[in-house]
This record gives C-alpha cells, structure tokens and sequence, in this order.
C-alpha cells in the first residue's frame, strides 16, 4: 500500500500546482454550483443556514418559503411563542433548540446590529448557535468570505484529492486556505459539493467519469484518467477498503 499512496503522489504532483487545474475544471464541469439553499436577503439567507444543520437543503427549502412570508424581520422572531416558531420550523428536526437559537440570534441583531446581519465572521460568531461553518456560509454569500466552508463533501474530496490529510474541518480548512487564491474562497466549497454530489460520492465515487481523475491521488480510473464511458460499477463497499492517500507535505 505504501508504494501505491507514493505511486499515486508522483503521479499527480503537488497539490499547489493542481490547485489552479482542479478549480478551473470543475469550474466548467459545473457552472451552476451555487448554494441551494433559497432565500433572498441576509436574513433569510442566515435563518436557512441556521436551519440546516443536521438536514438536508432540500428540507430547509421546504419550510422556507411559508416561514419567510410569516417571519420578515427579526421583531417577527420574537413576536410569536417559541412553541409557535417551533412548529413553524418542525420539518427541519431539532425544532426546539434551533427555534432558541434564532430568538437569540434574533434578540442579539437587534440589541448589537441595529437589525442588519453582520458580514464580519467575528460577528457572525458570537450569535446564538452560530458556529464556524455557518458563519463562513454567510459572510461568503454576503459576498465578504473570510474562510473556507468545509462541510462533509467538502472534507470527503480535499482528502480524496490530497489536499488535506486531515480530518477535523478546522485543520483542513486551514490546509484549504494555504492554496486556494484567496479571490476562489467563496466558490471552491460549492465546486467541490457539487462534484461530490454529482460525481465524487461517498461510497461510489464516478472516476471514470471524472473531470479530474488524472489530478487525484485517489482516483481508481484506469490510468488516473477519467473517460466518459460508465464500468458497470465497482463492488458496494471496495471504496471504504480502499486506503485514501494522504495528502503530500508540499506547502
Ligand atoms: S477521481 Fe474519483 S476520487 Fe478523485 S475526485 Fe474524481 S471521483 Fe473523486
């Protein structure tokens, strides 16, 4: 297996120099990634992101447009019982602690923010329930990224790509921010969620049909190089057995 991970590291080179390759080809590959979560101002967009831990966008998406009618500011919030709040947030699970932490949330916008969401991640970090991952979502949709959103898909193909050799999103994010060019923090996550969703799954990722198999350490396409014809599929359960190189120390 060393030789393998050593093999694979030669063969793709150092992640600085894939870095430019891999953000422009996915880039192409997916022009419409983009956050999917819906919502049209900073008040909802920080209300669905709140929401959506622990579910799927798809959920949030659900309850959002009924919620966003009812609750336009953050005085609506607070206007109404938490029990009533919870019920109106009762799809997206956790009903009882999120419908705490947006009357929190809520409370601190108007007492320190004047009402306004702030943009500053250490602003953003002292809301009621707000933490790392949330608050990078938001100051990178209000168009002011100040990090890098590592979620799930996010930690699975930084790892996969030899990006990071880490497992904690803290660590990984930093691995991040050490090549991505700072002017790609806001769009990189939703590139590589994207590819995770469409291409690079959890447990059958598509390297055959990847735009990047010939730069990733990891990829199982013959070659490195991805093709667009479909195998029939590798066993269930070979991928997991499958050691993940680590990424090099090349920064
Ligand atoms: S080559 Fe395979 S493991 Fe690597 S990013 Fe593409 S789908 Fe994922």
């Amino acid at each position: 297996m060393r030789s393998y991970v050593q093999e694979a590291r030669r063969r793709v080179g150092r992640r600085r120099a894939r870095i430019r390759p891999i953000i422009e080809r996915l880039a192409e590959a997916h022009p419409d990634a983009k956050i999917a979560l819906r919502q049209q101002t900073p008040l909802e967009l920080l209300v669905a992101v709140m929401l959506s831990a622990q579910t799927t966008d798809v959920n949030v998406n659900q309850v959002t447009p009924s919620l966003f009618r009812k609750y336009r500011r953050p005085e609506d919030y607070l206007a109404v019982p938490q029990e009533e709040l919870e019920r109106d947030i009762y799809r997206t699970g956790f009903f009882r602690q999120k419908a705490r932490s947006l009357r929190g949330t809520m409370h601190m916008l108007l007492e320190e923010y004047g009402g306004e969401v702030p943009t500053r991640m250490e602003d953003l970090l002292l809301l009621s329930g707000v933490a790392r991952k949330t608050a990078n979502v938001v100051a990178a949709e209000l168009g002011d990224p100040q990090g890098i959103v590592v979620d799930t898909h996010v930690r699975r193909l930084s790892q996969r790509l030899g990006l990071t050799k880490h497992d904690d999103p803290v660590k990984i994010e930093r691995d991040l921010q050490k090549i991505v060019p700072r002017e790609e923090w806001g769009r990189f996550p939703h590139l590589l969620i994207w590819h995770g969703r469409r291409v690079c799954h959890a447990r059958r990722p598509l390297c055959e049909e990847c735009v990047l198999a010939d730069l990733c350490p990891a990829s199982r396409a013959p070659e490195g190089r991805g093709s667009p014809v479909r195998d029939s599929g590798p066993v269930e359960g070979v991928w997991g057995n499958r050691e993940i190189p680590p990424a090099s120390d090349d920064h």
